[in-house]
């Protein structure tokens, strides 16, 4: 059953219509405001609500003129005793000039139109205006102040003025006053929170908080641990870990099945392996065989950095699912990567008599028949393949585990919809991207992780160094002295944009000039435009070593292996974040050479890219280039936000809110505890919470089932 269906039920609670409306309906908010409001910050009073502050401006200083700082941001109550009016077409600035008891002051505008300074500052009336002062020529002046009101009107003049991250086309009078008519909708909404947590840190409710995010009056009230700011960010955090744990626990209401085989096919691989399974293998493989003995179902994360060797563990796993009778399938995130999981796996499985299947998105009719068949029947035990394993018709006569590739590229849903294909299945998730813990919690809650932390014996470490782009002609040179000694490498392309037709171009214009610079080196060029089989010639010549240089897009992050390659050389590495430049050079140390990543970039380097190119040059530990991935970009990208569908929190800052994580896992476990079907008060409560966040998927999980 596709699980879609079961989504559409969920209803919006009335107590969060007014959040949910459009941002339209706000005054002050036409259609052309919101177009780019959506585009930036979303389409409903509440995401603009979650678009906060990143500064404020302090407009209480109210100095004497002759007191004024150069460039103070200073409000002052003047009487206007002088309009110099440029003539038309003059391209002289309109100066008003003002005073009060303490001096004199010069307000400048430039480039007006008809009388709109004379209407902002009449003759002879006082205002308040409030901007930022210079001193010129001895004098006061204040251009275009940011605020003039009349002094009956002062309570218009705000104290202290949210600062906006700024978005183009967008001015900050714009977004304040959108705001304004966003914070006057604020709801007063039921408690959600344990209130011990709240007493504890002193937390405000949810409508004070969120007014009082918007109204900083100090730097501090911007800082992550504000109350204000904390307490809202705990909200989030609870919205995803009650997700999460609820998709987990209650959509698995058929219990799981206990895999317990009788080791005859994994002792016949271990036999038929021409290397000894590493330590933290062996530990990691008796982990999962614990969880498939056991009749809950299975959602274990193995971490291991590229080439630790999890494409065995997997299989092993797999191994135990078919003794029992039982039917596995691995899901990868390419069609390359599928297809050379395929191609490793068929290899290991060979002597054992057994062969797997292998499923894309594109392949022959009758390839792809009889692929379905065997699964549908029985007859494939094991089953590898893209996206395309997910697709409605897809079935299996009685699957029993799916491993997850590089799960960072896949959502909670894929994860949801290949559990519905069996029952009771078990899943492993695969990741070579080290996740540290706390995202780990927030994309899959609270599951059972294991780490690979050891590397098959000989690896040789990777020197890696970098060089401005334009000594590419002395890379080159030295390139075609290693390769005509039989060495191979890769050369990555640029990163140009989002949309892959340029990164092609990128790709093919290097290829060009490298295949006219190298010709003895046979360059072939591979990436995700082309067709499958022009794909595979060009890796199978370089996997033969009939190639000896690949030129390549991105497409060969993850999971391509070719171990007697040694060098790669990453163009425009100041372009690539930590953890994709760790994945690519990861192509390389695999075999018995000594191997080399040259990361080419562009000067100037700004100063997060000379940070990431620093830290690929100290360090070869994906674990420590994963924490400080956290640190330079943020959670969002470390996941793979845009492929994934995974949770991007708005309010919620990993780097400084992970204790708030383990918190709200915590309230969680207590309320699923007690009352797991989230019935009564509390229950409406955490489903208003739901709602707010739009977990709807959870809260119709609820529902329906
Ligand atoms: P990854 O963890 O990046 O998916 P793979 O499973 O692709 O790593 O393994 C990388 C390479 O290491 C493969 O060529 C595989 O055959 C080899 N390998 C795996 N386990 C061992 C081991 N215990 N000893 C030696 N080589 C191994
Ligand atoms: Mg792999």
């Amino acid at each position: 059953m596709n699980p879609e269906s079961r989504y559409r039920r969920f209803q919006r609670p009335e107590a969060l219509f007014t959040l949910f409306a459009p941002l339209v309906a706000l005054p002050g908010v036409g259609d052309k405001l919101a177009g780019l409001l959506k585009k930036k910050i979303g389409s409903h009073v509440v995401d603009l609500l979650r678009h906060l502050p990143v500064g404020v401006i302090d407009r209480t200083k109210r100095p004497a003129i002759p007191n004024i700082e150069h460039g103070a941001l200073v409000t002052l109550e003047v009487l206007v005793t002088k309009h110099d009016k440029p003539p038309r077409q003059s391209r002289r600035p309109w100066r008003v000039f003002a005073e009060n008891e303490t001096g004199q002051i010069e307000i400048i505008f430039f480039r007006t139109k008809g009388d709109y300074v004379e209407k902002l500052l009449p003759l002879g009336q006082k205002r308040i205006i409030s901007g930022r002062a210079e001193w010129f020529q001895h004098k006061v002046q204040i251009a275009h102040p940011d605020h003039v009101v009349a002094p009956e009107k002062a309570g218009q003049l705000p104290m202290y003025e949210p600062v906006y991250p700024l978005t183009a086309g967008l001015t900050p009078k714009m977004i304040q006053k959108a705001m304004q008519g966003g914070l006057e909708r604020v709801p007063a909404l039921p408690e959600w929170i344990d209130p011990s947590l709240l007493a504890r840190f002193q937390w405000p409710t949810w409508d004070q908080a969120m007014q009082k995010v918007h109204r900083p009056e100090r730097a501090h009230d911007l800082m992550p641990g504000s109350p204000e700011r904390a307490r809202l960010a705990y909200d989030e955090l609870l919205a995803n870990q009650m997700a999460l744990a609820i998709v987990r626990h209650l959509s698995t209401r058929e219990q799981g099945r206990v895999f317990a085989g009788d080791g005859q096919l994994r002792r016949q691989l271990i036999e038929h392996l021409p290397f000894t399974l590493t330590g933290a293998q062996d530990r990691v493989i008796r982990e999962i065989l614990t969880d498939q003995h056991q009749s809950d179902r299975m959602l274990r994360l193995v971490q291991g950095d590229v080439g630790a060797g999890k494409t065995l563990v997997a299989l092993m796993a797999m191994l135990n699912v078919m003794e029992t009778g039982a039917q596995s399938a691995l899901l990868a995130p390419t069609e390359i990567l599928a297809r050379q999981h395929f191609a490793s796996i068929s290899a290991m499985l060979e002597p054992l008599g057994i062969k797997p299947g292998l499923l894309l998105g594109k392949m022959k009719a009758a390839e792809k028949r009889e692929t379905l068949a065997g699964m549908a029947n029985g007859g494939l035990p094991i089953v590898i393949g893209t996206h395309a394993l997910l697709s409605d018709g897809v079935e299996f006569h009685d699957l029993g585990l799916a491993v997850v590739d590089e799960q960072h590229r896949f959502g909670v849903r894929q994860r949801l919809i290949l559990g519905e294909k069996g029952q009771g299945v078990d899943v492993l998730v695969m990741t070579a991207t080290p996740i540290p813990r706390t995202l780990a919690m927030t994309a899959y809650g609270d599951l059972m992780s294991s780490q690979i932390d050891e590397k098959p014996p000989g690896r040789k470490p990777i020197t890696t160094t970098s060089l401005p782009i334009d000594r590419a002609d002395d890379v080159i040179a030295r390139l075609k002295t290693v390769l005509a000694e039989g060495k191979q490498a890769y050369w990555i392309c640029p990163l140009v944009d989002e949309s892959d037709v340029l990164d092609v171009q990128a790709a093919e214009e290097r290829f060009t000039m490298l295949k006219a610079a190298l010709p003895h080196a046979n360059p072939q060029l591979v990436h995700g435009r082309m067709d499958a089989e022009t794909r595979d010639a060009a890796m199978e010549d370089f996997r033969s070593g009939e190639a000896k240089l690949l030129v390549a897009t991105t497409v060969v992050e993850v999971g391509v292996d070719v171990p007697q390659a040694s060098i790669m050389i990453i163009e425009h590495a100041e372009r690539f974040g930590l953890a994709q430049m760790h994945q690519l050079r990861g192509r390389v140390g695999r075999g018995h050479d000594a191997s080399s990543c040259l990361l080419l970039y562009k000067a100037p380097l700004s100063e997060t890219a000379t940070a990431r190119l620093n830290i690929m040059k100290d360090s070869n530990d994906g674990f420590r280039i994963a924490e400080e991935d956290l640190k330079l970009r943020g959670p969002g990208e470390v996941l793979g936000r845009r492929q994934s569908g995974d949770p991007e929190f708005t309010l919620a800052d990993l780097a400084y809110h992970g204790d708030l994580l383990e918190l709200a896992r915590d309230q969680v476990h207590r309320i699923l505890e007690e009352n797991p079907t989230l019935e009564g008060t509390e229950g409406e409560r955490i489903k208003l919470l739901l709602a707010l966040f739009e977990r709807d998927r959870a809260v119709t999980y609820l529902a329906g089932g």
